[in-house]
């Protein structure tokens, strides 16, 4: 096959500047995302040769090899893993098609809008955008790959400008060669960042990939000094120059090590240069079990969430390990959902290397240790939830969607998680705007109040406007603010917390049972009943908009409410669902009056003329878009709308 020259995609190009007009100034990370990716291909390898031993060519010393070479300013870092086919080159290298590339754009964009001050080293490594760090330092890259089993060569070759080219080539061992042909700032002994001094190397090998669990090797020019036959050195003999082939990484699992042997930095070396981590996690595991199944897990919450944790193209899961030997990357069925966000690794001696993937992550022993890992972390995480508020706090603003999604979707999955995760969760108060706990709650309710109320709203302060908020507030009754539309879902779920029932500002009635209360509600059924009439015929003009029109006590200064029936989804979940393609949810709405405010006494006396009196039904029409507005809806119609109280403005 001939030469082939490929245009980048267009992000990739928008990327690959980016990258080489350096938005980033830490260059030396390239070395550490390459052998990152070399050793992930060993990786692959190795499990694949597994159950195809043909794979290997008869060579399982797998290395990874680095070459500096002063003479042409280049540095090559090779693998003997599973390599690339053609198709593979491409698609891998060629063209970014994940989801990841463009968000990363985006991010990169709004943080400098905003000047969030966020690091590029934070992004870069989020969104794993590693191979094309490589351009930071070179000024063109050639990669020289053959996939294991397979008999042709791939070279591919791209100084970063907007094309790279493709051609066949010879490659007698399998697995991937790198070569960065050095940009002129980082090659020569004058030069602080000179990628082929070998000290250098072999300092950012220690710095960055000291566990990667493959040797990491490198020549050195050694000078030793001639050797008698009994090994003694020879006096007065010149020193012979040798080359001496080194291991630069140590290799050693971190987490077959003694707890009391490992520090904090361990750790966070450790975790940064398995997982491509660029922050301290914020919170580690490490158990070793020896009951029913025997395992080592480490195990980790990263200090931020992932951009996309939420999106289907986010991966869960964690890594497995037999007797050290790498099984498998990301094992999804270990943990519940709700923990998407865990990573780390499980490292089992019960676990068969030799069932299929699927097999492996239903079995036994996984789903045992998956419980008990699940309970850890939420025993973990229930401590700090009591002894280090801030900590915990921290812990929710980034993942605590996560468990609140969980607890929603155990409707579905029918298990006991909304049982163990209720006392995790965090709701913003009306208190003092702070989070607050549901048990935090039940224990300062207000002496006879049975409920605990919810108002859910776009934010804070559109909450605190809503005209249900009015009578709570009055009363100084607590109320927590639903400001995450997976919230309500959330509450609706849990339907209720120590024998006390949720209940929704924005939904059926508040009943609230003290005196006052009971009186202002009697007196609202009076006035109710002399205007019954009035409450038939607006309901008669709103046909089809709502399915009742009550009198409330609930409003103090307001004139009208929008609420939801007891029953069904509620106004913000019918948004919900629209938002979602879903538009089948329909709230049942009810449309409430205040009988005190002076727009009920003229809604009476345009009654009084006739219900078929057109400013009687323009009014009613008013309050029930005014009432939407309200709750955040959009008019039914909103040309009409501005119409009738242009004409009202005009009288
Ligand atoms: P990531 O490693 O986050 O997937 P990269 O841009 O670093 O992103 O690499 C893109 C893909 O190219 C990898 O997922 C892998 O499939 C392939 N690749 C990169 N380096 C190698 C290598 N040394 N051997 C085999 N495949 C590789």
């Amino acid at each position: 096959m001939a030469k082939e020259t490929h245009e980048f995609q267009a992000e990739t190009k928008e990327l690959l500047d980016l990258m080489i007009h350096s938005i980033y100034t830490n260059h030396e990370i390239f070395l550490r995302e390459l052998i990152s990716n070399a050793s992930d291909a060993i990786d692959k390898l190795h499990f694949e040769s597994l159950t195809n031993r043909d794979l290997l060519e008869g060579n399982e010393d797998f290395e990874i090899f680095l070459v500096p070479d002063k003479e042409n300013h280049t540095l090559t870092i090779s693998d003997n893993g599973i390599g690339m086919s053609r198709d593979e080159v491409i698609e891998n290298i060629g063209t970014i098609a994940k989801s990841g590339t463009k968000a990363f754009m985006q991010q990169l964009q709004k943080a400098k809008e905003e000047d969030k001050g966020t690091t590029d080293k934070e992004m870069i490594g989020q969104f794993g955008v590693g191979f094309y760090s490589a351009f930071m330092v070179a000024d063109k890259v050639t990669i020289l790959t053959r996939k294991a089993g397979e008999a042709q060569g791939w070279r591919w070759e791209s100084d970063g400008s907007g094309s790279y080219s493709i051609e066949e080539a010879d490659k007698k061992t399998r697995g991937t060669t790198i070569v960065l042909h050095l940009a002129d700032d980082f090659h020569g002994d004058e030069k602080e960042e000179n990628y082929e001094d070998r000290y250098k190397l072999q300092g950012l090998v220690k710095k960055y990939s000291d566990y990667v669990r493959y040797p990491i090797k490198m020549n050195f020019e050694v000078e030793e000094t001639p050797k008698d036959e009994k090994g003694e050195p020879i006096k007065d003999a010149k020193p012979v120059k040798k080359t001496e082939v080194r291991t630069l990484n140590s290799m050693q699992p971190l987490w077959t090590k003694n707890k009391s042997d490992i520090t904090d930095e361990d750790y966070n070396k450790f975790i940064q240069s398995q997982f491509h981590e660029w922050e301290d996690p914020m919170e580690i595991f490490h158990t070793k079990a020896e009951g029913q199944v025997e395992y080592t897990a480490l195990l980790y919450i990263p200090a931020h969430a992932p951009f996309n944790l939420y999106h289907t193209d986010y991966e869960p899961g964690v890594q497995l390990y037999s007797r050290h030997v790498f099984i498998m990357d990301k094992c999804k069925d270990l943990l519940p959902d709700y923990l998407r966000f865990v990573k780390g690794l499980v490292d089992s001696p019960d676990l068969s290397l030799n069932i299929s993937r699927e097999l492996l992550q239903q079995s036994r022993e996984l789903k045992v240790i998956g419980k008990n890992l699940e309970k850890n972390i939420l025993k973990t995480l229930s401590r700090t939830l009591k002894n280090n508020r801030e900590k915990y706090e921290k812990f929710w603003n980034e993942f605590g969607k996560s468990l609140k999604i969980g607890v929603y979707n155990s409707i579905y999955s029918g298990t006991d998680t909304t049982d163990k995760l209720k006392d995790l969760l965090l709701f913003t108060s009306s208190k003092d705007g702070r989070l607050v706990t549901l048990a935090e709650y039940v224990d300062r309710m207000k002496e006879g109040q049975k409920k605990i109320y919810y108002a859910p709203g776009k934010d804070k302060e559109t909450i605190e406007q809503l005209p249900q908020m009015e009578m709570l507030r009055d009363k100084d009754i607590e109320v927590l603010y639903l400001t995450d539309p997976v919230d309500e879902f959330c509450i609706e779920t849990i339907r209720e917390y120590e024998g006390k029932k949720f209940h929704s500002v924005s939904r059926g009635d508040i009943d609230l049972d003290d005196a006052d209360s009971k009186e202002a509600k009697k007196e609202t059924e009076d006035i109710a009943k002399k205007n019954d009439d009035l409450l038939k015929d607006i309901k008669k003009v709103l046909d089809g908009k709502v399915a009742d029109v009550k009198l409330t006590a609930r409003l103090k200064n307001s004139a009208v409410c929008l609420v939801a029936d007891e029953a069904g989804p509620s106004l913000s979940m019918e948004h919900t669902f629209a938002e979602m393609d879903n538009p089948m949810f329909k709230a049942k709405r009810i449309l409430e009056l205040n009988p005190h405010h002076a727009l009920f006494s003229r809604l009476q006396s345009l009654h009084d003329v006739g219900s078929d009196n057109q400013d009687f039904k323009d009014y009613c029409d008013l309050l029930y878009t005014q009432a939407l507005i309200i709750e955040g809806l959009p008019p039914e119609n909103p040309v009409d709308f501005a119409n009738k109280v242009a004409k009202l403005m005009a009288k």
